[in-house]
Order: structure tokens, then sequence, then C-alpha cells
């Protein structure tokens, strides 16, 4: 049932997991933190000499016959959602909130636990205005077996100690920003693994007044590797007999991306079945149309050495005398290797040494890791540089992957590449979609390139970040014919089309 860890010798079973911990903690941004918090305590800690931290705190807690729990009140989450900020680096201060917020969690069989989120929104969003309202919904149902989503069960307080009470918790006196805690971890079942069949791990942090501090687990993720997951708790407040934290936090990439401030809680709700009944899912509309088969050559040349990229998210190809620089790597991993041996395909002799990212977006970056793989240098906004050299330097152990070495140049306001062949001029355009947004600009070719400056349809109101580019357009008096989008157009797009948005 249960180990205490520490005391005269630590035993192989626990090295095993610590150096676990320590190895997905190691390089990550937030190790100056971590590292203090999951080090295996010295010989001098004595937390866990008498009975368990998790037994203590499910006592302290509460739950010593809790199989279900519900809680109330205000919730909210970072405005779009997690890599889709206006900066790319945390603290992300945009939040919406979520009223009305209920979730209900149901712990009966470990193996199955199910968890259902409701609430309203009236949220803004980077590409609409104004805020429009909404209900949040996150369903984890009893045949949800993906950590990426239990993760959101094994984090709470209750369902973290009902999992170290069931599965060999393992104990360590340990010190949390300078208060002794205990440190309690304990791992997925064999069965629940990851892509490189490693099993998860998850610890939790106990303070002295037996509560659960904090949670923390890795999750495997195409861009950010081993993702470190956390959850804080604080403001423990007694709702008949149940403790539970008024406030708690989630973060990711090192920032809070979800909170809750909780004003109603009850253990065992009689009408948990009901509460835990998902909302019902829209009536289904005609199913989708089947995807167009992708074109035989993906590759379009739109100018002398300048090739666009089809079939998914867009992409452009320049050619240099002796090397390559390519704008944007697609929304994923296979469309950046698809766009690679595109490319490749193209300019065999010649090598990719430049991936330009137009902005660190979710759906604009992870397809920048095989290009990491071919390495080349990536070349981004100066605002981006830290978060994306965190993401993707992280270790990816739990995608059986090994540690990407990227290199990266910084862009500033202009930024030029150059050579006898050809010049590319990459531009910062200062708006409210992300604060590190670079457009690409081919004076011999006329053609500017760019993603998510993308041009109203025929009668609709141009997006603010569109003005903000053609102002700039304007201002700079930057000479092209072509304007290319790394959405798709439907037709081809001229500096008309972009000078029609502001009215020359
Ligand atoms: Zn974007």
């Amino acid at each position: 049932m249960f180990k205490t860890g520490l005391n005269t010798s630590l035993n192989t079973g626990m090295l095993t997991v610590f150096s676990t911990v320590l190895f997905f903690t190691g390089c990550s941004q937030e190790s100056a933190e971590t590292t203090t918090a999951t080090e295996p305590a010295g010989a001098e800690s004595a937390a866990t000499n008498e009975g368990s931290a998790v037994d203590a705190a499910i006592a302290a807690l509460g739950m010593q016959d809790l199989n279900s729990i519900t809680y109330s009140g205000t919730a909210w989450r970072i405005r779009n959602s997690f890599m889709q900020t206006a900066s790319a680096s945390p603290p992300w201060p945009s939040r919406d909130d979520i009223t009305n917020y209920t979730r209900t969690l149901d712990l009966t069989n470990l193996a199955q636990p199910v968890s259902l989120a409701k609430g309203e929104t009236f949220a803004s969003n980077l590409f609409f205005a104004p805020p429009v309202a909404g209900t949040y919904t996150q369903t984890i149902p009893a045949t949800q077996s993906a950590w990426g989503q239990q993760l959101e069960v094994w984090l709470t307080p209750w369902g973290f100690l009902k999992a170290a009470d069931s599965y060999d918790a393992i104990e360590t006196g340990q010190t949390l920003d300078n208060n002794p805690v205990t440190a309690v971890t304990w791992m997925s079942p064999v069965t629940q693994t990851s892509l490189s069949g490693m099993r998860y791990t998850v610890t939790g942090y106990i303070n002295t007044q037996n509560q659960v501090e904090r949670v923390e687990t890795w999750v495997e993720d195409p861009f950010m590797g081993d993702m470190h997951v956390v959850a804080l708790y604080s403001d423990y407040t007694n709702f008949n007999g149940l403790m539970v934290p008024a406030t708690m936090e989630q973060q990711r990439g090192g920032g809070g991306i979800f909170g809750v401030s909780v004003t109603v809680a009850s253990a065992n709700p009689a009408n948990v079945a009901e509460l835990l009944t998902p909302p019902a899912a829209p009536a289904p509309g005609a199913p989708p149309a089947a995807p167009a088969a992708p074109p035989a050559e993906l590759a379009q040349q739109i100018g002398e050495g300048v090739y666009y990229i089809t079939g998914g998210y867009g992409s452009v190809a320049v050619e240099f005398t002796d090397h390559i620089a390519v704008f944007e790597a697609g929304q994923s991993e296979a469309r950046g290797q698809q766009i690679l041996d595109e490319v490749k395909r193209i300019f065999p002799t010649k090598p990719i040494r430049y991936l330009i990212n137009s902005h660190p977006h979710a759906d604009h970056t992870a397809g920048m890791v095989p290009f990491v793989r071919e390495g080349a240098t990536i070349i981004t906004h100066a605002n981006n540089v830290e978060f994306l050299n965190m993401a993707l330097s992280t270790p990816r152990t739990l995608l059986g992957q090994e540690t990407l070495a990227p290199k990266f140049q910084a862009a500033e306001e202009v930024t030029v590449l150059e050579d006898a062949m050809t010049r590319l001029e990459l531009h910062h355009i200062t708006n409210d979609h992300s604060d590190g947004m670079l457009v690409a600009y081919l004076p011999a070719q006329k053609i500017l390139t760019q993603a998510d400056f993308t041009l109203p349809q025929p009668g609709a109101m141009p997006n603010p970040f569109v003005v903000n580019l053609a102002e700039y357009v304007d201002a700079q008096g930057l000479d092209f014919e072509q304007y290319w989008g790394i959405h798709t157009a439907q037709m081809p797009q001229t500096k008309a089309d972009l000078m029609a948005t502001i009215g020359k």
C-alpha cells in the first residue's frame, strides 16, 4: 500500500524514481526552482519518521470516505490558450473569467476517474472583437486514459492523494519555498506509459499543516518535449469538514494558464451522476467534406528563387547562393517534415541554413522540430527567443527522442539576409496579436509574405493587425506586388488588397 521512503538507507526503487524526476527537471527552465523541490533529501531529513504524510493529509483534508467531490466558484484562463498569447514568455496577464464554474470529480474507480467542469465565459480572442459569450466545458470521461487529459485529475489534491495511497508512493523530507514539506512521488500504472514506454511521474508536496501545496507531472508534447505541468493550492477552507484550497492555479511553460477561486464545495454529492452528465452535444451537422488530395508537387514558384509550398500551412523557401532560408515550418511536426522534404526536393544541393518563425503561437511552432534536427538556425524576433529556446531545449524522454540543440538568431526591427543572389528583409510589425511578429519582404521579387495578417472577406472590416501591417508598409514604402499568406488565400492577393484596408 504505502512505503515511507527516507530514513536510514535509500533503496534502489527510490533512487530510480528520483533520478527520473531529476532528469526531467534538470534541464528545464524551472530547474532553479524545482531542483530545490525535488532533490532527494539528505539523511538529516526526518520528516517521514512518524506515519505517512499521505495518511495525515487524507485525514487533515477530511477525505477518509471521499469518493466524489464537487466545487464551484469563479475560474479564469489565459486569453486564447497556452502558446497563443500576445507575448511568448510568461507572465501572461490577459485572462478571461469563467463564471458559474463547477467541477465534479468521481474517484471511486482510480483506474477510470471521471471529471466534468462547466462554466460560462465572455471571452476575448486575439482574432475576433468584440468579446463573445460562450460556454466552458472540460470533460474527462472514464474511457479517457491519455495522460495529457487524466493529469487534470491527478494534479488535484484528491486525485493525487488517493493515487498516492493506492500506489507505491515514496516520501522524502524536503523544502519548498524555504518551508519544510514532504515530497510524495508515485508513478502511473505500468499499463499507462508515454510514447517512449516510460511511466509518468507525479510528485506532490505536503506542508506541515498536512495540506497539499503543489502537485506536478510531466507529459510529452511534440513541441515542449517533457512538458512540466504544475498545480498550486493555497487558502485551504473548511466546507463542512472537507478542506478545499480556495485558490488553485495551473502552470505550464513557467506561467499560470488556469485558476479557480472556490466558494462552495461538498464531498460525495448525492446528485453526482447528474453533475457528471456532460452538456448535450450540438446536433451533428453535415459530415465534413473530405480533404482535397494534396497536389503531386507541393511547391509553386512565385519569384526568382522563391517557392510557395502548399498542402497545409503554407511556407516560403528562398534560394541564396549557397544555402536556403525557409519562412514558416507549419503547424505540426508532420507538416514541418513535409515542408522540409519538399524544400530539399527543390534544392537538393543547398543546405537549409535558416528557418524563419513568423511568431511563436502554437500553430506556427510545432513544425520547427524537424528543421532544428536538420541543423537550421531559427530566426525569430528577440521577444520570442527565451521561450522557444526553453521549449525546444527541454528533454524529450517521454517522446523517446533525443534532446534537441536549437540555434537561434534574434531579429530586431529590421533584419536583412543578403548575398550576391538575393535579399530578404524581415520586418517586425508591432501589433496586439503577438509582440514578436515578423513578415518577410523580398524587394527584388516584389513579394511580401506573412502569417496571420489575413485580409478581410469582401465587405468585412479588416482586423486591427492587418491595419497595423498596412500602415507599416505605407510608412516604410515597401514596394511589392504579391501578398502571400501562410494561411493560403482563395485568390492571389496584392499590395493593393492590403492597402485597401486603410483606404489607400
Ligand atoms: Zn497567431
